[in-house]
């Protein structure tokens, strides 16, 4: 075993894989910018602070985070969502709205490394900041939609809640911590724990010993004020007629307290249970004017890139590809010709590889094989005082053909077409 290692929940991601994340970013960039969103790249570390306001209750925030004192005295952490540091921007730079941005990238959370959980995982999401339009939740949540359509994925559901108003969620909130304290003895000791801090989080309980008691709570559907009652049926028509399927689940709370209406999950259809949400977001308002910004709404989800790709490998679709160059240059000649032609290949805008250390002919041509390229060009000492080249084709069966220089790239250009 070699010294070093990746530390626990992180990992190497090498190439084939490393293209197929390339293009999964570059797959969601096309989806949301071809609607208007631009992208925002924040910092991967922020004031602890940015963090700490967006979730004091929660496990990603107390338990988890990555922080640390730098050598300026900051109490910084590594980011463990995106959110918080788009709304922080926001609050900076103060841009017009709605302020409709996208991000990627990789965030760290300090949890028990499993299969889709992992220390450092990559998200990419959206967020709109500044337009309470119910519709706007409907956009948002059909782009994660075609998203996961582009990526061929079939099975993945959405789950689809409203918290409602301010009001409405802190009497459901009451009536959960009244109900919950009165049925303490039948819930699990976890529960009793997340009861003392947050009622409405021991709805997120997935242990088995804990069904009963939540299927008996009072319903947040109860709670809502006649505005509330109105966004989510918009909401709810909306996705009808685009179209897009949905389960309403009011077990989708999501425990942080800047959430309002609209709440919603992308679960993988293939996933374990515990890990199965591939992506999730919500309307939240607060978030801003607790950063220091003025009352902002806003809303947005997060796709988990790790987890998604595993609900791919799973429906068996969007798998990774590699990436062959066009041409292969074999040389057999001490390597100065090979240097400028496949120089003079490249900048032509033709992908190129070639081998090194004058390995004999057979090694450079299985390495030609191998590279995927179409077309090796061979370049022996003959060929160089005749300043003309052999292309033979790697695929199919056409004939090798001998060019002079002037006319190589014209020719393999046309053999590329
Ligand atoms: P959250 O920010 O917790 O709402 O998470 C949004 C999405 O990010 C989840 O649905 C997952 O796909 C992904 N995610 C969150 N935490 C992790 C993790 N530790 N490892 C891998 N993916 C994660």
């Amino acid at each position: 075993m070699p010294e070093f290692q990746t530390s626990p929940g992180m990992r190497d991601i090498l190439p084939p894989e490393s293209a197929r994340w390339r293009r999964f970013v570059a797959a969601f960039a096309e989806t949301v910018t071809a609607a208007g969103y631009g992208q925002i790249i924040p910092p991967l570390l922020e004031d602890i602070g940015v963090f700490h306001r967006v979730g004091e209750a929660t496990d990603i925030v107390t338990k988890e985070m990555y922080d640390f004192v730098d050598k300026g005295d900051r109490h910084v952490a590594l980011r463990p969502e995106q959110t918080a540091s788009v709304c922080r921007a926001f609050v900076q730079h103060r841009p017009a709205t709605p302020w409709k941005v996208w991000y990627s990238g990789p965030n760290f959370r300090y949890e028990r490394p499993q299969r889709g959980r992992y220390r450092q995982f990559d998200q990419v999401g959206i967020e709109v900041l500044g337009a309470n339009d119910p519709y706007l939740d409907v956009e948002v949540i059909s782009l994660g939609w075609s998203f996961f359509k582009r990526l061929g994925l079939q099975q993945v559901q959405l789950h689809l809640n409203s918290l409602g108003e301010p009001e409405n969620r802190q009497n459901f909130v009451a009536a959960l911590q009244t109900y919950f304290t009165d049925n303490i003895v039948r819930l699990s000791d976890a529960s009793k724990t997340t009861l003392a801090k947050n009622a409405l989080r021991v709805l997120d309980s997935k242990r088995p010993e804990d069904n009963e008691v939540i299927a008996g709570a009072p319903k947040i559907s109860d709670f809502y004020s006649d505005d509330a009652r109105l966004h989510f049926e918009t909401v709810q028509s909306g996705l009808r007629a685009l179209n897009i399927p949905f389960t309403v689940n009011e077990k989708l709370v999501r425990g942080l307290d800047y959430y309002r209406h609209t709440t919603f999950e992308f679960v993988g259809g293939t996933l374990d249970s515990a890990q199965n949400a591939i992506g999730g977001g919500g309307r939240y308002d607060g978030l801003v004017e607790d950063l220091g910004g003025p009352s902002t709404g806003g809303i947005g989800f997060a796709l988990g890139l790790d987890r998604t790709l595993i609900a791919c490998d799973d429906e068996g679709v969007f798998a990774p590809s590699p990436s062959p160059v066009d041409v292969f240059v074999v040389d057999t000649a001490g390597g100065l010709e090979a240097l400028i032609i496949t120089q003079q290949l490249r900048d032509a805008g033709i992908s190129t590889d070639r081998s090194y250390e004058n390995k004999s002919m057979k090694s450079q041509m299985k390495a030609a094989d191998k590279s995927g390229a179409r077309i090796a060009i061979i370049i022996g000492t003959d060929e160089v005082s005749a300043q003309s080249f052999v292309l033979r084709p790697l695929r199919g069966d056409e004939q090798q053909s001998t060019i002079s220089r002037s006319e190589l790239i014209p020719s393999i250009m046309k053999a590329l077409l």
